[in-house]
């Protein structure tokens, strides 16, 4: 490890899932951490809006870097999630084959799923699909079964990896974008809107920026970010039923495709779809895709046709010119740069924190001392509206206690703005998407927020 005689051990840029768990083990591990996040809270960019699938790696490319962080991220999640009050949804994965062609590939894709480790699939035809999927089209044809697929939530998994990195020491500093750096004998001088720091190491884990921090801090990136779009439609609580697995298509060379799921607060998604784009801030829904893939539901569950939609939102995956992670270390210049971690950083990202731990020279032998306790938002777990003493509800819809939000406007790391606010809580997060409650949360957030709430829902979040 890159030690440092004054300031910290460890500098990393980018408070999005992997930022954040390359912190917590680097914190477990003893180094003193400082997050720099340009954001007014953290998960403000790629994190904020992905399938909240927890992968095995069965379709990873064979041999490469992100299917070892994609399985060694899994294996860690399964192992700590319950410490940390962490979900997790086994609901298990079919991937499914809609057309001739789409059969065919099958048989390949299994060989892979196999080759990647992943040895539990089970070949599927028609009639068991229609059983263990009563309200799958008939059209039909085959599919495999992928048992280790599951769901989590990608927000509070992210805030249990900072809350642990804090509890061993880190730092997290908000709204504190790295504008310019300049390398010292022995050590980085960062200059970002929160302060000076000066850091042993920096890990550049900035996400749909890290080309550009990359030249920020080098004079010039090896990597390009093409940020690609993804919009999913969200179906109310009802439509939950009609999924039991993670409904998955035969996946291209660009993307995964359209995936239909629940997730674990309990409603249905359906999405992501993948747009090329330049501009990494913006996510804008467009109204005719989102249509398109409602009807692209429809025509994997036809009962979804009956279901109402309660929100809808996109976000941005880091990708690159080239399909595989960007990660590399050169420590002569004291410099780790974790770039294009795509569209599966959210089950790699405890992987990618022990392969980068390893890159800097460290064991990450340690165990963790702290286990922040997340509170529980996943729909039929132990929810605080039914516990005493949580002050009753503000938000009803998603049934968001006032005691709830108090904690995580006090957390290690407090909510900075409605959208911190609502990762954390859910609050305005369903039916009425805060027609009802965003009076009251501005009420109970006046002074506490550095981007103050102004009105209704929103963004998704
Ligand atoms: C549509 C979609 C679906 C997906 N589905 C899944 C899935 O089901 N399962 C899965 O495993 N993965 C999924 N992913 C992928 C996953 O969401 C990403 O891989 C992951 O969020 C990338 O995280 P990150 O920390 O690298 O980047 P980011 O979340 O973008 O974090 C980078 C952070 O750096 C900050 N930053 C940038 N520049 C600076 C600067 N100069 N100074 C300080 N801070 C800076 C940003 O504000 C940002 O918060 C999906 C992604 C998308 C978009």
């Amino acid at each position: 490890m890159v030690a440092a005689t004054s300031g910290f051990d460890v500098a990393v840029i980018g408070a999005g899932i992997v930022g954040c768990a390359i912190a917590r083990r680097f914190a477990i591990d003893g180094a003193r951490v400082v997050i720099l996040e340009r954001g007014h809270d953290v998960l403000d960019g790629a994190s904020k809006g992905n399938s909240a699938i927890l992968h095995t790696g069965f379709d990873a490319p064979a041999g490469s870097l992100e299917l070892d962080c994609i399985r060694a991220g899994h294996a860690e999640y399964l192992q700590i999630h319950q410490r940390m009050n962490l979900p997790l949804d086994r609901a298990g994965a079919l991937v499914l084959a809609w057309d001739e062609e789409q059969q065919t590939a099958l048989p390949a894709l299994m060989a892979q799923a196999r080759a990647n480790g992943v040895t539990d699939i089970q070949p599927m035809e028609r009639a068991d699909l229609l059983q263990a999927e009563p309200h799958l089209a008939p059209e039909i044809r085959a599919g495999f079964r992928v048992p280790g697929e599951a769901l989590i939530d990608p927000w509070s998994a992210a805030h249990a990896y900072l809350y642990q990195a804090i509890a061993h020491g880190a730092e997290l500093r908000c709204r504190a974008e790295v504008t310019s750096a300049r390398r010292l004998a022995d050590r980085w001088d960062l200059h970002s809107g929160a302060g000076q720091v000066q850091a042993g190491l920096v890990v550049n884990a900035a996400g749909l920026w890290g080309d550009h921090v990359q030249r920020l801090l080098t004079g010039e990136s090896w990597f390009q970010i093409r940020p690609r779009k993804g919009q999913f439609v969200v179906f109310d609580k009802p439509a939950a039923a009609l999924a039991r697995h993670i409904l998955l298509p035969v996946p291209t060379a660009v993307t995964k495709g359209v995936v239909v799921c629940r997730t674990v607060y309990g409603n249905l998604l359906v999405g992501p779809t993948a747009e090329e784009q330049d501009d990494p801030d913006c996510a804008t829904l467009v109204p005719e895709t989102l249509d398109a893939l409602r009807q692209t539901g429809i025509r994997i569950l036809p009962a979804l046709a009956g279901q109402e939609i309660t929100a809808a939102y996109a976000g941005l995956r880091p990708a690159t010119d080239e399909k595989g992670y960007r990660i590399r270390a050169d420590l002569s210049q004291g410099l780790v740069t974790v770039g294009g971690i795509r569209s599966t950083g959210l089950s790699a990202a405890l992987g990618i924190a022990s392969h980068v731990a390893a890159l800097a020279g460290g064991q990450s032998a340690r165990q963790p001392q702290h286990w922040p306790q997340m509170p529980v938002l996943a729909e039929g777990g132990a929810r605080d509206w039914r516990a005493p003493g949580n002050q009753g509800l503000v938000c009803h819809c998603e049934k968001v206690s006032r005691r709830e939000i108090e904690a995580a406007l006090t957390a290690p790391a407090p909510a900075n703005s409605l959208g911190g606010l609502k990762r954390r809580t859910r609050v305005t997060m369903g039916r009425c998407q805060g027609f009802y409650c965003s009076a009251e949360l501005a009420r109970m957030t006046e002074g506490r927020f550095t981007q103050p709430l102004t009105g209704g829902g929103g963004d998704a979040g």
